[in-house]
């Protein structure tokens, strides 16, 4: 009899960046009928961007160059269903994978494609007031700080770019940076050097993020100059993390190899795990470049990989 409860396919794809879809438009072309499972809000860290560098369009939004690729992944026969894998089974033939509803997938090959999440200072006062004045994304919360004073923490491209973003709505930013000199490239820090609306604060730390109860709000910050050893309290009414991404590996754990910081770890010039038939692709296995293309190209390669794993 056959189990309904059970979905097998020739290709699993877990995560929807544009590794995943990318890799579920190569398989399907294959033939290879793939299911790629995404969670509640498909699409991955690029739906939370805003202008995005990808070959071919000179000017591109996070969002919809996912929609495109989301269109384009079920118009050649992948099958998306939303779920989210719980646990996993890289030791059995075929590989065997649950979503916390109960859903039991079996697959041939695996392609994981889940990209890496937004890390936080891990304060107790910032996951306080997460979600009510402290976020992780300026392009999703932004909007609520119209003419208010925000302060962003990190030094990379990311803080950066929200910071400028940020201008658009806020009075005032405050860009927050643990040393003297930032990560980012040269010319958005030009862009931020030139914009009146931010001020930096360098060398400094959040200490503790402080704000009312009811109705919960964030008031200000304390910082410290780690230089001078001074704290001192900043008035703001939204703080913005930026301080780079964790990879989301944690399924995986005792299965695949990954480095210290938890990146899956493939073969030179491929996609391959240490498990034959599973493959990664994208921010999962990438802390060099992170760039939507090179996730992208991750994702055809991954694809061509499994095909090649399938047949043979
Ligand atoms: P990132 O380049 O790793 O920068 C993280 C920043 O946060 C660094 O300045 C780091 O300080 C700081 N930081 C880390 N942990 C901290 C902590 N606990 N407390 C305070 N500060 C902390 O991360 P990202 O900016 O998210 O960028 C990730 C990747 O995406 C990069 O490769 C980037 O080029 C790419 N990206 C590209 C674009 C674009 O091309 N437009 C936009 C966004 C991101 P230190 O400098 O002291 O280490």
């Amino acid at each position: 009899m056959k189990d309904n409860s059970k979905k097998h396919t020739k290709v699993l794809i877990i995560g929807s960046g544009p590794a995943g879809y990318t890799a579920a438009v190569y398989a399907a072309r294959a033939m290879l009928k793939p299911i790629l499972v995404h969670g509640m809000e498909p699409g991955g860290q690029l739906t939370t961007t805003t202008d995005v560098k990808y070959s071919g369009f000179a000017e591109c939004q996070g969002r919809w160059l996912m929609e495109q690729m989301k269109g384009q992944a079920k118009a050649v026969g992948t099958e998306m269903i939303t779920d989210h894998i719980a646990s996993i089974n890289l030791k059995s033939k075929p590989f065997e994978a649950v979503g916390d509803g109960g859903q039991k997938y079996t697959a041939d090959s695996i392609i994981i494609s889940t990209g890496a999440q937004a890390r936080w200072l891990n304060i107790d006062s910032e996951q306080k007031f997460r979600g009510f004045g402290v976020s992780a994304c300026a392009t999703c919360d932004g909007f609520f700080f119209k003419d208010k004073i925000v302060a962003v923490v990190g030094g990379g491209n990311a803080a950066v770019e929200e910071a400028m973003f940020l201008t658009k709505f806020a009075s005032k930013v405050k860009l927050i940076h643990r040393r003297d000199s930032l990560r980012a490239e040269k010319m958005l820090q030009k862009k931020l050097m030139e914009n009146k609306k931010i001020e930096i604060i360098w060398d400094s730390v959040v200490e503790e993020v402080v704000g009312d109860n009811e109705p919960k709000n964030v008031k200000g910050i304390k910082i410290k100059n780690v230089k001078k050893n001074k704290v001192e309290e900043l008035k703001i009414d939204g703080l913005f993390i930026a301080i780079g991404h964790d990879p989301a590996t944690q399924l995986f754990k005792d299965q695949l190899n990954m480095d210290k910081e938890g990146y899956l770890i493939t073969k030179p010039d491929s996609t391959q795990t240490n498990v034959p038939g599973v493959f990664a692709a994208g921010d999962v296995k990438d802390k060099v470049f992170r760039q939507a293309v090179t996730a992208a190209g991750m994702g055809c390669m991954a694809a061509l990989e499994a095909e090649k794993f399938i047949s043979s």
